[in-house]
C-alpha cells in the first residue's frame, strides 16, 4: 500500500488503493447507470385493481440465509436447540418439503418478493445482478396500499443498489463500520443481534397504521463463527452454532412482535437457501441443484393460519406473495407465477408440483456449464452436460442417478424446464448489470465472485460439467480455511490452477493469494496468462493496473484501466485511479473527462472531488479548486487527501485558522505507515504558522 502521491507544487492525490468513501454513495451511481438499460416499464396491477385488501395485517417477514431445514428441532433435528422458530412452527403452519428456485442469495430473495422465476425476475446471480423488474414486488403492493415498510438486512450483498429497497421507506443495511485508520473494507456481514437491534428500535415506533417488515439474518452463511456461547456450545459445529444463534435473536424480534398487536401480524420465515456443508463435493451453496441446498426452512403464523398444522406439498419461494395476500383477502398481480398455499391449510391440493430450479453461478464464476432443473414431489431432473434424475421418494440423498433407466420421466421434465426457459429459437441469452469494484471486494470476501464483468453469456448448457470439477470445489475451499498459510494457500490454489487452467475463480483467488503474500511479479504473470487464454474478466484488468502503478508505470497502468473501465463502467475506484494516472501523466482533458464520468453517474464520489480540485489548481483556478475541496472534505471527513489540499488552499489564501484545522485533522487521522513520510512535514509546516 503506497501513500498519497505527491504531484507538483504540493499538492496531494489519492494513487492508493482500497480507498475509503460511502459505498452507498458509489453504488447510487451504478443503479443511475443501470436505470436506462431497463426494458420498457411494464404495468402490473395487483389482483384487486388498487383495492385495498379486506385484512389490514401487519407481515413480517424473515429471511434466514443458508439455512438448511434439518438443522431446526421443528424439521426434526436433535443435536440443537431452536426453540424460537420450533414454538413459531407450533404456533402456525410448517411447511416440511419448501424449495427455492435457485440456491444463490439475490436471486432467491427476488423470487420471495416478487413471486416470478428467475428468468423472469432477472436477477441470475449474486453480485452481478440488480432487481430492476417492471413487476411489483410484495414491498410495493402494501407501501401502495398504506403500509409502513422497513427492511433490515445482515449482509452486503442485500444493499439498497441491489435493488431490494424498491417500497421500503426505511432500508437498513449499514454494515459496521471499520476503523477509519484502517484501510480494510467495509464488513460486509452484520451480526443477527445488530440486525435485531434495530428491527425492534423501528417496531416500538409503530403505532396504528399496517406495517410490513423484513429482517434478514445472515448469520448460518460461512465462515461460520457463532458468537459466545454458542461458539464454546456447538465447538464441533459452528454452522449449528450460527442457526442457534439466530434463532436466539428472532426470539428477540417474536417477542417485540408479541407486544404490538399479533391477533393482526401474520409471520413467514423463509431460508432463501440450504448449505452443502460437504454433501455431493460441494461446501457452501451456489454450484449444484441438491436438495442440500435448494430445501428450505418455511414457517407460517397469524390470522388466518392454523396452528399447528405440518404440510406435506411442494411449498415454493414464489408461493410467499400469493399466500400472504391471499390471507388478506387480495389476490396476486396475474403475472405471478406462484400459487397462494392457502388451501393447502384444508388439505386442498395447490399447484405446486412442479418447481423450477437454475443457477448461473457454475457459468459465470468459473467458465462451467450453468445447471437447470424441475423437481416434483418425487423427481428431480437436472440437465447438465451429463444430466440427472433422481427419484427422491427412494433416494432422498440423490445418490443414484436413475436417468438411465427412467428417460421418459427426464423427457416430461425437461420439457418443464424448456417451457420456463422459453427462450424462442437459440440458447438464452442473459446480461450481467455491474457493480463497483469496492462491492466486489465485499462479496469476495463473503465468498461470492459474481458481477465481475459486464458480459453476455449465451446459456447452452453445455462445456465443463460441475460435477467433474468437485476437486476444484475442495482446492478452493481448502484454500480460505483460517488455518491455512500463504504459502499453503498458493500451492493448492496452483493445484487447482492445474486441474482448471481457465477457470475465472482460480485466477481470482490465486491473484488475491500472491498480493497478499506480497509476491507481485507472480501475481502479474498469472493475469497475463489468463489475458492470453482469453479472460475477459474487469477486475484481472483493474488489478493489473494496480500492479503497474505500484511498479510506479503510469503509462502501463493506463491501457490496463481502460479495458478495466470498458468492462465495468461503474466502477468508481478504477475510474479514479484512471483519471489520477492521466493527471500524472499530463493529460489533464483525459483526466478531467473521467473524473466528470465519475461525477455524472455519482455525484457523492469524494475521491472525484479532490481530482477535480487538483484538476483546478492546474488551471489556476484556486477558487473552483478550494470548492472542490471542501466539497470532498465534506462528504468523506477521512479522504485525508483532501485535507492535505484544503490545508495548503487555506494556507496560501492566509487563512492560517483554517489550514491548521485542515492539518490537525490530517495528523489525527493520517497512519504513518501509509502518511510516514508527509506526517513530519506538515507538522513543520504547523509549527512555522503563527
Ligand atoms: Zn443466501
Amino acid at each position: 500500500m503506497q501513500g498519497a502521491g505527491r504531484t507538483e507544487h504540493g499538492w496531494y492525490s489519492q494513487m492508493k488503493f482500497c480507498i475509503r468513501h460511502g459505498l452507498a454513495a458509489v453504488t447510487a451511481g451504478t443503479l443511475l447507470l443501470l436505470s436506462s438499460c431497463q426494458s420498457p416499464s411494464k404495468k402490473v396491477a395487483s389482483g384487486n385493481e388498487g383495492a385495498p385488501p379486506q385484512r389490514r395485517l401487519n407481515v413480517v417477514l424473515v429471511t434466514i440465509d443458508t439455512l438448511r431445514p434439518d438443522r431446526l428441532g421443528c424439521y426434526g433435528y436433535l443435536k440443537s436447540e431452536t426453540p424460537n422458530l420450533d414454538a413459531l412452527a407450533k404456533s402456525g403452519v410448517l411447511f416440511e418439503t419448501a424449495v427455492t428456485h435457485t440456491p444463490l442469495t439475490t436471486p432467491s430473495h427476488a423470487s420471495i418478493f416478487t413471486g416470478l422465476y428467475p428468468t423472469v425476475h432477472k436477477v441470475r446471480d449474486t453480485g452481478g445482478f440488480v432487481l430492476q423488474t417492471p413487476y411489483k414486488t410484495l414491498t410495493e403492493i402494501l407501501q401502495q396500499q398504506g403500509w409502513d415498510t422497513a427492511a433490515f438486512v445482515g449482509s452486503a450483498v442485500l444493499k439498497k443498489h441491489f435493488g431490494f429497497n424498491r417500497g421500503f421507506a426505511v432500508y437498513d443495511d449499514d454494515m459496521p463500520k471499520p476503523d477509519p485508520r484502517s484501510a480494510a473494507v467495509e464488513n460486509p456481514e452484520r451480526r443477527a443481534g445488530k440486525v435485531v437491534d434495530r428491527a425492534t428500535a423501528w417496531l416500538a415506533t409503530q403505532s396504528g397504521k399496517p406495517y410490513f417488515i423484513w429482517v434478514h439474518v445472515y448469520d448460518p452463511h460461512y465462515p461460520y463463527d457463532p458468537p459466545s456461547p454458542f461458539r464454546e456450545k456447538y465447538r464441533d459445529r459452528p454452522y449449528d452454532g450460527e442457526v442457534a444463534y439466530a434463532d436466539q435473536q428472532l426470539g428477540r424480534l417474536f417477542a417485540a412482535v408479541a407486544r404490538k398487536s399479533p391477533e393482526n401480524t401474520l409471520i413467514a420465515v423463509l431460508s432463501d437457501h440450504g448449505e452443502s456443508l460437504s454433501e455431493h463435493g460441494e461446501y457452501t451453496h451456489g454450484i449444484f441443484l441438491y436438495d442440500s441446498t435448494l430445501r428450505i426452512a418455511f414457517i407460517m403464523a397469524g390470522p388466518g393460519v392454523p396452528k399447528g398444522l405440518r404440510v406435506k406439498q411442494q411449498a415454493r419461494t414464489v408461493d410467499l406473495l400469493p399466500t400472504v395476500l391471499d390471507l388478506m383477502g387480495d389476490k396476486a398481480p396475474h403475472d405471478v407465477q406462484g400459487t397462494s398455499l392457502v388451501p393447502a391449510f384444508s388439505g386442498k391440493e395447490v399447484a405446486t408440483g412442479y418447481s423450477y430450479a437454475e443457477t448461473l453461478y457454475p457459468k459465470i464464476n468459473h467458465g462451467w456449464a450453468e445447471l437447470r432443473g424441475m423437481r416434483t414431489s418425487r423427481w428431480k431432473y437436472i440437465r447438465a452436460p451429463k444430466s440427472e434424475l433422481y427419484d427422491l421418494a427412494q433416494d432422498p440423498g440423490e445418490a443414484n442417478n436413475v436417468i438411465g433407466s427412467h428417460p421418459e420421466e427426464a423427457a416430461r421434465l425437461e420439457a418443464r424446464v424448456r417451457a420456463v426457459i422459453a427462450a424462442g429459437d437459440g440458447p438464452e441469452k442473459v446480461q450481467t448489470a455491474m457493480v463497483d469494484q469496492r462491492t466486489m471486494q465485499q462479496l469476495k470476501s463473503l465468498g461470492y465472485l459474481s458481477g465481475t464483468s459486464g458480459r453476455e453469456y449465451s446459456l447452452t448448457g453445455q462445456g465443463i460439467d460441475p460435477k467433474d470439477r468437485v476437486s476444484v470445489l475442495k482446492s478452493l475451499f481448502l484454500s480460505i480455511a483460517p488455518t491455512v498459510t500463504p504459502s499453503q494457500r498458493i500451492q493448492i490454489l496452483r493445484g487447482a490452477l492445474g486441474q482448471d487452467p481457465a477457470d475465472p475463480g482460480v485466477y481470482y483467488h490465486l491473484g488475491d493469494a500472491y498480493a497478499k503474500a506480497g509476491r507481485y511479479k507472480e501475481e502479474m504473470k498469472l493475469y497475463q496468462d489468463g489475458i492470453r487464454i482469453g479472460l475477459q474478466n474487469a477486475w484481472l484488468y483493474s488489478r493489473l493496473g494496480r500492479l503497474y502503478i505500484q511498479q510506479g508505470d503510469r503509462v502501463e497502468a493506463i491501457p490496463a484501466y481502460e479495458k478495466a473501465v470498458q468492462l465495468n463502467p461503474s466502477d468508481s475506484d478504477s475510474l479514479n485511479d484512471l483519471a489520477m494516472a492521466y493527471l500524472d501523466t499530463h493529460r489533464i482533458a483525459d483526466s478531467e473527462r473521467t473524473f466528470k464520468w465519475i461525477l455524472a453517474a455519482n455525484d457523492q464520489y469524494a475521491p472525484a472531488y479532490n481530482g477535480m480540485g487538483l484538476i483546478a489548481v492546474q488551471k489556476h483556478d484556486i477558487s473552483a479548486a478550494r470548492d472542490y475541496f471542501e466539497r470532498a472534505a465534506q462528504l468523506d471527513p477521512d479522504l485525508l487527501e483532501a485535507q492535505l489540499n484544503l490545508g495548503r488552499i487555506y494556507k496560501n489564501m492566509g487563512d492560517t485558522g483554517r489550514a491548521r484545522a485542515c492539518w490537525e485533522t490530517f495528523l489525527a487521522k493520517a497512519s504513518p505507515a501509509e502518511y510516514g513520510g508527509l506526517i513530519p512535514k506538515i507538522r513543520a509546516e504547523l509549527s512555522t504558522m503563527p
